[in-house]
């Protein structure tokens, strides 16, 4: 019997996403190291990320804070940096502070009011690093920022002080093909365009792009692809 060191298969994955991003990037006129990987590793026990860690990958994303905390325990003190890409209740706001790096799920100024004011004593020393959610194509079962209440909300989101608003974030819709993704993410874009050519303290970051599109979320200007099951393989159902 040979036994697969489960790290192989991991590294074999970050190959092929490395050279579909590098490829990607080149049809948008960009380096491929103009593309973060966020390796999602909900439901992803703590050995396999650390053979995620030992393969190359940097960055993880979690959806949940509750997840993210079991997780912490059992990996001590990994260098990686960790972003939360999941719905986050009030209530959670001041352990998700303290447990990722970058919240990516900001959907509402409440909640950004709330994460400004718990941010400089939850993390002291710099501000707290976030994304605006956009829900680009008004999906009722989707969360994020209609893209009409961001345009008018959004003085008052670049104005919280201990706040740095990175950029944008979206959650493409399920789509039969990757190509019906397109628009989403073309639509995201264009908002941040227009959105930073009103108030440039928006930063340019575009997080959009998943294991079953983020090639073509590439082509369209990607900055952050956040990918779970090309890496990690299936999750349980649900998940
Ligand atoms: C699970 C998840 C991902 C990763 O999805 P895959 O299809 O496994 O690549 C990306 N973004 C969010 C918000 C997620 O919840």
């Amino acid at each position: 019997m040979t036994s697969v060191p489960p790290g192989d298969a991991i590294v074999r994955a970050r190959e092929a996403i490395l050279a579909t991003i590098a490829d990607a990037a080149a049809r948008s006129d960009r380096p491929p190291d103009a593309v973060e990987i966020v390796a999602v590793s909900k439901t992803v026990e703590a050995d396999r990320v650390r053979a995620a860690v030992a393969a190359g990958f940097r960055a993880f994303g979690e959806n949940r804070v509750q997840e993210r905390q079991a997780k912490a325990a059992a990996l001590g003190d990994l260098h990686a940096e960790w972003h939360l890409v999941g719905p986050l209740q009030s209530n959670k706001a001041r352990k998700a502070i303290e447990l990722f790096d970058v919240i990516e799920s900001v959907d509402s100024l409440e909640l950004a009011e709330r994460l400004d004011r718990l941010a400089p004593e939850a993390r002291p020393g710099g501000q707290l690093r976030v994304l605006l959610q956009v829900n680009v194509d008004d999906d009722p079962a989707k969360s994020g920022f209609v893209p009409a209440t961001l345009e008018r909300q959004l003085e008052p989101l670049l104005g919280l002080p201990n706040v740095l608003v990175e950029g944008l974030m979206t959650v493409g819709r399920q789509a039969e093909t990757p190509e019906h993704a397109r628009p989403t993410f073309v639509a995201l874009r264009d908002l941040r365009e227009r959105l930073r050519g009103r108030d440039s303290r928006l930063g340019p970051a575009l997080s959009m792009g998943m294991t079953e599109d983020y090639r073509v979320a590439v082509e369209e200007g990607a900055t952050i692809v956040r990918v779970g099951r090309a890496i990690f393989g299936e999750r349980p159902a649900g998940r």
